[in-house]
């Protein structure tokens, strides 16, 4: 008799690790993401030739070292090791599509482990009912401190008004067949905003809620500025309803603008017309600031089409060591 467990073949998992000057949290997160994987093994939820991919952003500490020693002692680590620190988006990608390759899916997760890893078992399940596509999003974000709150609050209300499809609190802990990795790859974007351009590849999709705990180890690589960048692609990659306020704003100042025309001619004609000091300056400076705000509303845009347009690598890779442990140099352009 078949085992009535035994629905779909047991899939091969790659979970990809993004690793930017991690040296610090990577011990304890190899460790636990060992024990996992052989735990999911042992259960038979994926495949012993499942494995975990670590993906080395550019980093400036002994994170490659380590990496390269812990992949070499154990058959389930692999490594792809870019030439230098491309941001978190793009790491994940050159993980995801590097272990595409040799699994049947991938699970993308943070190297300080703040996402709970036991939820990896729910996002199987739904990869085994047919879900290509498994969101994991976060129950709370009370580890979080009072800033990252409110930024990440600000950011995901904004992008619901400007008409962005993104799940709230949706982290880039997720499941993704490698079917749709294939497709991901096919979108050449440069300025990459993962969590809004794969609900955009409109794949059947599941959600799975985990909970978030405090970085053990290590501090956030994400500066303020990194946070806004993101944010700036989030917003400007998926809406273009900025663009289009601005046309608004300029048609309502047009019939304003008629409105205080009439207004000056009748003054004019009744012979009231004052000297009108204040509301030449203060139209001035409102116009000004209009228009500032509007070109650089349109400069952003602007920027972002000739970032496109040069067509760019999004990562280069300086050394991998992928299934088959065949260490090899070479030089990708992806
Ligand atoms: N990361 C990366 N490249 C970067 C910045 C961050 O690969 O330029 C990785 C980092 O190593 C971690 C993940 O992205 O695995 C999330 O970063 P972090 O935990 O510092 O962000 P936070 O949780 O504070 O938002
Ligand atoms: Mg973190």
């Amino acid at each position: 008799m078949m085992a009535v467990m035994e629905t779909k073949k047991k899939p091969i998992l790659g979970i990809v690790v993004p690793c930017y000057n991690e040296e610090e949290a990577l011990p304890d997160s190899a460790e636990a993401l060992e024990k996992k994987l052989k735990d999911l093994i042992q259960k038979g939820a994926v495949s012993e030739k499942s494995f975990v991919l670590f993906s080395n952003d550019g980093s400036k500490d002994g994170t490659a070292a380590y990496l390269n020693q812990i992949c070499h002692k154990n058959p389930h680590f692999y490594m792809v090791d870019l030439v230098k620190n491309v941001g978190h988006q793009n790491a994940l990608l050159a993980g995801m599509q590097a272990a595409a390759e040799f699994c049947d899916c991938v699970i993308t997760i943070d190297a300080d482990l703040q996402q709970d890893i036991e939820a990896m078992d729910a996002f199987l399940e739904s990869y085994q009912k047919g879900f290509e596509v498994v969101y994991g999003v976060r129950n709370d974000r009370s580890s979080d401190g009072f800033f990252k709150k409110m930024t990440a609050n600000a950011f995901y209300g904004l992008m619901h008004i400007l008409g962005a499809d993104i799940k709230s609190n949706s982290a880039d802990y997720r499941l993704m067949s490698s079917g749709a990795v294939r497709s991901l790859s096919e979108y050449g974007e440069s300025n990459l905003f993962l969590r809004g351009l794969i609900p955009y590849m409109g794949y059947p999709s599941d959600t799975v809620y985990f909970d978030v705990r405090e970085r053990q180890k290590g501090s956030s690589k994400y500066t303020f500025s990194k946070m806004l960048t993101l944010a700036m692609d989030g917003i400007t990659s998926f809406s273009d309803r900025p663009l289009k306020l601005i046309g608004s704003i300029g048609v309502l100042m047009f019939i304003f603008s008629l409105g205080m025309i009439l207004h000056s001619v009748i003054t004019y004609f009744l012979g009231a017309n004052q000297p009108g000091y204040t509301t030449t300056v203060i139209s001035i400076w409102m116009v000004g600031g209009i228009l500032m705000i509007s070109m650089g509303v349109l400069g952003t845009y602007i920027g972002k089409i000739y970032s496109e347009t040069k067509r760019r690598p999004r990562y280069q890779i300086k050394a991998t060591i992928l299934p088959g442990k065949a260490e090899k140099d070479e030089q990708s352009d992806q």
